[in-house]
């Protein structure tokens, strides 16, 4: 069912929450906790993943929904956990109930570290999270990365996905369908801003520069309920690719996570 080499599986994606499985022979990681534990143990048993065979969670950053379940899913299984400083400082300050701080794991961007045979780089990201970042995982002469929660593609970002096999990345919202709907002003201005979430054209242009390095499957996450849809940003970056003569299922595969349930990779 799930890939034996390296790969990237949603269990929930968008503003709702977020959690991704990501893993390799038989090692486990969890990036994100933005479900309550229910519904992670859930999504992880329906692919017969049991909690306690993570080895780790990743944290991207302190936004709710990237931690609202973080909370009572370590007091329950105990399982390390990685962040930025900052990013512990927001884990610490939303939780009802201090949990053993043996667990905790303090990681700085642009420096690679190692759980189990998985070496790791986070990277920086631009949202409006102090500490916010994504993650690179390398296994085997492969790699792949998550990317989210993006006000633009720094080249940071950029390069820090570049030569993947596998990228997750944001394709948060149309701009047209943000600019016409219906949200605030200043919700719109945080959304387009530079600290805010990465829309498809940007995502698109991206994937386009990342297929031509190399990239053959594309992970589309994070979309916003409101400002997109799964149709939109597919047919947004499907364009994107023909114009450069790059075509689905030939140079690359291209799917949307789930808002709600896992997404299995199709390799
Ligand atoms: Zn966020
Ligand atoms: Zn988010």
């Amino acid at each position: 069912m799930v890939s034996e080499s390296l790969s990237i599986t949603p269990l929930f994606s968008g503003s709702s929450g977020n959690s991704i499985l990501v893993q390799t022979r038989g090692r486990k990681l969890l990036v994100d906790a933005g479900q309550n534990c229910k519904k992670i143990v859930e999504a992880l048993s329906t692919l017969s993943v049991m909690p306690d065979e993570l080895s780790a969670i990743l944290i991207t950053h302190d936004h709710i929904d990237h931690i609202s379940g973080l909370d009572v899913f370590t007091r329950k299984f105990g399982i390390p956990i990685f962040a930025t400083s900052s990013t512990w400082r927001g884990i610490h300050a939303a939780e009802r109930k201090p949990h053993d701080e043996a667990l905790d794991h303090t990681i700085s961007t642009g420096e690679t570290f190692t759980i189990e045979d998985i070496e790791i780089t986070a990277f920086d990201t631009p949202h409006d999270a102090d500490g916010s970042c994504g993650y690179r995982f390398s296994s085997e002469g492969k790699s792949v990365a998550i990317a989210t929660d993006i006000g633009w593609m720094t080249p940071i970002v950029f390069e820090s996905l570049r030569g993947c096999e596998t990228v997750l990345l944001e394709a948060n919202y149309d701009k047209d369908m943000l600019w016409n709907g219906e949200y605030p002003y200043y919700l719109k201005k945080r959304i387009d801003g530079e600290n805010g979430h990465l829309c498809n054209d940007d995502c698109a242009k991206t994937m386009v520069a990342l297929c031509k390095a190399g990239t053959k499957h594309f992970i589309l996450g994070h979309l916003s309920k409101e400002n997109n849809l799964p149709q939109v940003a597919e047919r947004t970056v499907l364009r994107a690719m023909e114009e450069e003569d790059l075509f689905r299922d030939r140079d690359f595969t291209l799917q949307v996570a789930n808002r709600y349930i896992p997404t299995l990779p199709l390799f």
